[in-house]
C-alpha cells in the first residue's frame, strides 16, 4: 500500500500489560511500542500496522475513536462493517471487545459502539425512524449456536468436560441463508428488537454469560468459539422530514439498512500448542478452518488491485466467513422496490403457468 492510500481492511494492535500471574512467574514484556509510530518491536524485528495501542498510555477510548467510531457513523449511511478481535488465547480479545464479564463493559469496544449509536440516534430521531435488532451467536465446531435463545440453557456438558450451552433436542439447527438480494440471514436465530441502550446492553450481557467456554492448557477460561454480536440498524425517513438544507444530510435515501458485526474470535493458537487431543483436537481443526478462511477472505478484500479485478472472495469456505459476508453496496430503496416488483411478477407468472418460481427466468 502506498502511504495515504485508503483500504477497506485496517489492522490495529492492542498490547496488553502483564497480568499478575505472569508477573509472579517473572515474565517480562517483550513487545515494545515504538513511540510516535504505529509500530511494535519484538527483538530485532519491527512491525508496522494502521494503529498501535500500548499497554500503558493510550486509553481505550482512543482505540474506539480512531478505529471504530467511523464505522458506527457509516452505519447511518448504510455501510456494513465488521470489527474482529484476533489473537491467541489470553492476548486480550474479550477484554478489548468487552464481551466478557461485566468488569469489561466500561472500556470494551462493543459497549462504546452501543453508546455512540444511541447518542447519534438521539440527535436524529426527530427526522428518522430507527429500528434496531441484535443477534448474538457463536460458532463452535462449525455449528452455529444462538446465545440469545431464551429456550436454551447453560449447564455443564459432562461429555467433554466443559461448561457449555446445550441446544434443546428437537430444535432445528441455525442455518445461514442468502436472500435473493444477497443479504445473509441466520434462519432460526433470535433477533431481538431493542429500543434503548439498556435493552441492548442486556442482550450483550445475556449472550456473554451463555457463551460456551472450554479449558485448554493455556487458559482455563478461554473460549474456543467465535462469538459474533451483530447490530442491524434500519432507518426510515419520517414523512415531511426535511432532506436538504443540512438538516438531514445523513440520509439521502428513504430507507437504509446496515449491519455491524463485532466479533470475538476463537484463540489463534494452533491445536498442538494447546495440548489438545481427541475432541479438543477436532475443535482445534474447526477453529483453524474458520480462521484460515477468514485470512483468505481478508487477503482478497485487502488487496485493492485484486478487488478491482473482481477476484473471487472465498466466503463459502467456512461458517464464519459465510456469516460475515455482506453485500458490498447498500441497496438503494429504488433498487429494492424494483427487485420486489420483479419477484412479485415472477410469482404471478408462476401461479398463472402452474410452475414453481425456479422455472421462471
Ligand atoms: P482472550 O479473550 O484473548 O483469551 P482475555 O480478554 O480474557 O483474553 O484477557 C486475558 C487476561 O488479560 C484477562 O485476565 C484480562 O483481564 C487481562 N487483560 C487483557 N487485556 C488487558 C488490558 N488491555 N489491560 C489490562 N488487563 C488486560
Ligand atoms: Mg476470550
Amino acid at each position: 500500500m502506498e502511504a495515504g492510500e485508503d483500504c477497506c481492511v485496517k489492522v490495529a494492535v492492542h498490547v496488553r500489560p502483564l497480568i499478575n500471574d505472569e508477573k509472579l512467574q517473572g515474565c517480562k514484556d517483550c513487545v515494545t511500542v515504538v513511540s510516535g509510530k504505529p509500530q511494535v518491536q519484538i527483538g530485532a524485528h519491527s512491525f508496522t500496522f494502521d494503529h498501535v495501542y500500548g499497554s500503558n498510555g493510550s486509553p481505550s477510548s482512543a482505540m474506539f475513536d480512531e478505529c471504530v467510531a467511523s464505522l458506527v457513523g457509516g452505519l447511518f449511511q448504510g455501510y456494513n462493517a465488521t470489527v474482529l478481535a484476533y489473537g491467541q488465547t489470553g492476548s486480550g480479545k474479550t477484554y478489548t471487545m468487552g464481551t466478557g464479564s461485566k468488569d469489561y463493559y466500561q472500556t470494551g469496544i462493543v459497549p462504546q459502539v452501543m453508546s455512540a449509536l444511541f447518542s447519534k440516534i438521539e440527535t436524529l430521531k426527530h427526522q428518522i425512524e430507527f429500528q434496531l435488532h441484535v443477534s448474538f451467536i457463536e460458532i463452535l465446531k462449525e455449528e452455529v449456536r444462538d446465545l440469545l435463545d431464551p429456550s436454551s440453557m447453560n449447564k455443564s456438558d459432562t461429555t467433554n468436560g466443559h461448561a457449555g450451552k446445550v441446544t434443546i433436542p428437537g430444535k432445528p439447527p441455525i442455518q445461514i441463508r442468502e436472500a435473493s438480494n444477497g443479504v445473509i440471514t441466520l434462519a432460526g436465530s433470535t433477533e431481538v428488537s431493542v429500543a434503548t441502550l439498556k435493552e441492548m446492553s442486556a442482550c450483550l450481557e445475556q449472550g456473554s454469560l451463555s457463551r460456551a467456554t472450554g479449558s485448554t492448557n493455556m487458559n482455563n477460561q478461554s473460549s474456543r468459539s467465535h462469538a459474533i454480536f451483530t447490530i442491524t440498524l434500519e432507518q426510515m425517513r419520517k414523512p415531511n422530514s426535511p432532506s436538504e438544507n443540512g438538516l438531514n444530510d445523513t440520509m439521502n435515501e428513504e430507507y437504509l439498512c446496515a449491519k455491524l458485526h463485532l466479533v470475538d474470535l476463537a484463540g489463534s493458537e494452533r491445536a498442538k500448542r494447546t495440548g489438545s487431543d481427541g475432541l479438543r483436537f477436532k475443535e482445534g481443526i474447526h477453529i483453524n478452518k474458520g480462521l484460515l478462511a477468514l485470512g483468505n477472505v481478508i487477503s482478497a478484500l485487502g488487496d485493492e488491485k485484486k478487488r478491482k479485478e473482481g477476484v473471487h472472495v472465498p466466503y463459502r469456505d467456512s461458517k464464519l466467513t459465510r456469516l460475515l459476508q455482506v453485500n458490498r453496496d447498500p441497496m438503494s430503496s429504488e433498487m429494492l422496490k424494483m427487485r420486489q416488483q420483479l419477484e412479485y411478477l415472477q410469482a404471478e407468472l408462476c401461479t398463472r403457468s402452474g410452475g414453481s418460481s425456479e422455472e421462471v427466468q
